[in-house]
């Protein structure tokens, strides 16, 4: 059997979707765009929404619209994807990274707090797998030092943790929609806020500073447009968009799916040596990963692929990438939960097109391997 690592859950609808953007006067940010802001809003539940070509887009708009930048600092977990630290560099600032909880691989809070300077602006979260990082405890930080908490929901859709959903205790949440993610479109992100300013300058911030956007100055009579301020260029344009209206409405039913092979994979593994971390509150399942010996981990990858397994490591810690220790001085030690956790992780297929079938053979098949 053949396990591929992941795939899509494109169907008929979005396809025909592009096509007929394709058909029309507009490819660029225009109504389609505009439609998937809307509904996006009305699935997060956060009024403010700015679609955009990327996660990392996102991040480093609505932290130069929060005014971060040069001489300030943003708190990152360690064990996160390179962007969610690259990005606070794109907005000129400094990524202070702190170590993270050793179930679950979020920020731990006290770390966050020991990193607190006078420098720092902002504490940036992930929510790894899909679980989401104690936004209560940071909420709590971030009001005793007046810091900006800004959520990267690259893995985190969907979930849900002490009753607090993404977007709704931060300043704003930013989301991937890249090829693999719960919600794709190949490449694109948004960012969801409470404060109709932030939106306002990250859009300004996300089309070179212009005061009007293609579709702005193609309805009604020629206006001339002006530029307000310096920006970037990763807006969302309508093809993408398109592929993205309708997969909303199936988010819930994709989960539901997600979750019964979660817990499939969970009871499979039970009273095995293949170690997990831990699920806290509803998590977005966006990956599922085992802790392997960390002697034994890099044998483990290709012996998976040898047996039909797609697998990937979500991640290795970032301080120990070469551009992180020579930019920054990290070295092995600095951040131990995170780097226990780089070092045993494997990532496993998890999508709901994966049939039962599928699943009890990866099971079967990794289990076999991390027996030995
Ligand atoms: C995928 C990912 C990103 C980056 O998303 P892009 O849309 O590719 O910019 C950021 N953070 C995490 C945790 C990710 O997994």
């Amino acid at each position: 059997m053949k396990v591929e690592f992941y795939r899509h859950n494109l169907d008929e609808q979005d396809i025909a979707n592009v096509v007929k953007v394709l058909h029309s006067v507009f490819l660029t940010t225009g109504p389609v765009t505009a439609e998937f802001e809307r509904r996006f809003a009305e699935y997060t539940g956060v009024p403010n929404v700015l679609a955009v070509n990327s996660c990392t887009a996102a991040m480093q708009m609505t932290l130069m619209a929060l005014g971060v930048g040069p001489g300030d600092e943003v708190i990152v977990p360690a064990m996160t994807f390179i962007a969610s630290a690259t990005c606070v560099v794109h907005a000129g600032a400094t990524p202070v990274l702190v170590d993270v909880d050793p179930e679950t691989g979020c920020m731990d809070p006290e770390a966050a707090r020991r990193a607190v300077t006078p420098r720092t602006k902002a504490i940036l979260p992930v929510h790894l797998y899909g679980v989401m990082a104690d936004m209560k405890a940071l909420r709590v930080l971030a009001d005793e030092h007046k810091l900006f908490l800004v959520e990267d929901c690259a893995h985190c859709v969907e979930g849900e943790r002490d009753g607090v959903r993404p977007g709704h205790l931060s300043d704003a949440a930013c989301y991937s929609f890249y090829a693999t993610k719960n919600l794709a479109c190949g490449e694109g992100g948004a960012l969801i806020t409470r404060h109709e300013e932030v939106a306002r300058k990250a859009k300004l911030l996300s089309l070179h500073g212009m005061s009007k956007n293609a579709a702005g100055r193609y309805h009604g009579l020629y206006q001339h447009w002006d530029m307000l301020t310096l920006g970037w260029k990763c807006n969302l344009d309508d093809i993408h968009s398109a592929l993205l209206v309708d997969q909303l409405g199936r988010l819930d039913a994709l989960w539901a799916r997600r979750n019964t092979l979660w817990k499939r994979y969970e009871q499979g593994f039970e009273g095995t040596n293949v170690a997990r971390p831990k699920v806290v509150g509803k998590s977005g399942h966006h990956l599922y990963t085992v802790w392997a010996d960390p002697a034994r981990r890099d044998a483990l990858l290709p012996a998976l692929q040898q047996a039909g397994v797609g697998v990937a490591v979500n991640f290795r810690a970032i301080h120990l990438l070469e551009w992180f220790r020579e930019t920054f001085g990290f070295k092995p030690g600095d951040f131990p939960n995170a780097e226990a956790i780089g070092d045993r992780t494997i990532s496993l297929p998890f999508y709901p097109k994966m049939t039962d079938a599928e699943c009890d053979y990866v099971i079967e098949t990794v289990r076999g391997v991390f027996k030995g």
